[in-house]
């Protein structure tokens, strides 16, 4: 990665501290950067008189705002980088600094890919429409997308998606991909997400029925893989970092699955759960737990609670339970749980577990909304 070609907006991050002559800031920066943290902490003393105190636990997205511990240090603003504002407070008052990177591939390399998706949506599309003339059973068959879901796709659009530091070149990239004959779609999300385009490892909300392909523009298979464990549609990803163009293979994805549902064979028997919940702010889903814990009792099983700011398996695997469900971030369980000496499946996985929901109907991602 070349980080020179990174831009750090650490301007309205020092206005703000002068204006509010704000002696004590904490510094959150995320794993990725943090490389650069104390360059930039040197930049942010050189011009205010506020002293900076890096965050220096792991961080993995602005779920993972830093809250009281740093209140009790006497911080009076935390400044997050390279993550833009969730639906979620802290408690303390936060400056997001944004991190953009200035690479724009041509798109060339990923055009064949894309028009091979396309194909692909066109026919769905069309399969859709021949719903009256076959049979129940045939209609299933043909209409699965890549998790095994019966969706009802209404068009072929080519929906246009990126990591954050991309998305002020993600309209210029809709121009393009429009000049070159797709139809283009930025999804605009939910809450959680803050600009047109996003997505999170743990937020699709910009999905609609009439995308029916997707491109990703960013590096690495993190957000690729929960896109398309959500939607269920053909990805291809171009990364501004190498200027490469790849898709998401439905054989990985079907892998994962396999992977998930040898998980969920293996807690069959599993009498005793541990039910993970995450402090960080914007993994704390108190009361999905509950619902786990009060579904496992009247299926005859136990939950027990565990709270947790990080999970880990050295910090769970010791518990003398059959298995976990875990509450928190939830790519811990997709990506992770090969590290884990026990299953540790997600909400949805669990209620397979139960019966009260069946896998033959579709993978359901395990969404934080
Ligand atoms: S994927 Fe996990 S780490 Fe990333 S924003 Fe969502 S909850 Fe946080």
């Amino acid at each position: 990665m070349d980080m020179k070609r990174h831009e750090f907006e650490l301007d309205d991050l020092i206005k703000r501290i002068k204006e509010n002559d704000n002696r004590l800031v904490a510094l959150q920066v995320p794993e990725g950067l943090k490389m650069q943290a104390l360059e930039m902490m040197d930049a942010i003393e050189e011009d205010t008189s506020a002293r900076i105190i890096l965050a220096a636990d792991p961080c993995y997205g602005a779920c993972d705002l830093v809250h009281d511990k740093m209140q009790r240090m006497g911080v009076e603003l935390v400044a997050h980088m390279g993550h833009s504002q969730m639906n979620i407070d802290s408690g303390m008052p936060t400056e997001f600094i944004n991190v953009t990177y200035d690479g724009d591939p041509v798109i060339d390399p990923v055009l064949p890919i894309l028009s091979m998706h396309r194909e692909i949506a066109e026919r769905r599309l069309s399969e859709a429409s021949s719903k009256g003339e076959i049979s129940e059973e045939e209609a299933q068959e043909r209409f699965m997308d890549a998790v095994g879901r019966v969706s009802p796709l209404k068009g072929a659009k080519l929906g246009l998606v990126g990591s954050i530091q991309h998305l002020h070149l993600i309209f210029d990239y809709k121009e393009r991909l429009e000049s070159a004959g797709f139809e283009v779609e930025v999804p605009v999300g939910g809450a959680r997400l803050s600009f047109p385009g996003q997505v999170l490892g743990c937020n699709y909300s910009g999905d609609r029925d009439d995308i029916g392909h997707y491109l990703f523009l960013g590096s690495g298979d993190f957000h690729p893989i929960g896109l398309v464990l959500h939607t269920g549609k053909p990805l291809a990803m171009l990364d501004p970092y190498t200027g490469g163009a790849e898709e998401m293979s439905f054989e990985r994805i079907e892998g994962i699955l396999r992977q998930r549902f040898g998980l969920i064979m293996a807690c069959d028997k599993a009498k005793t759960f541990g039910i993970l919940i995450g402090e960080k702010p914007g993994q704390m889903r108190r009361n999905l737990a509950l619902r786990m814990k009060k579904k496992l009792e009247k299926h005859g099983r136990k939950g027990y609670l565990m709270a947790l700011e990080h999970v880990g398996p050295e910090l769970i695997d010791f518990y003398p339970v059959d298995a976990f469900v875990n509450t928190a971030c939830p790519r811990i369980a997709i990506d992770d749980s090969v590290r884990y000496a026990k299953p540790l499946l997600t909400p949805f996985e669990l209620e397979v577990v139960l019966g009260d929901k069946k896998w033959e109907t579709g993978y359901k991602f395990d969404e934080i909304p």
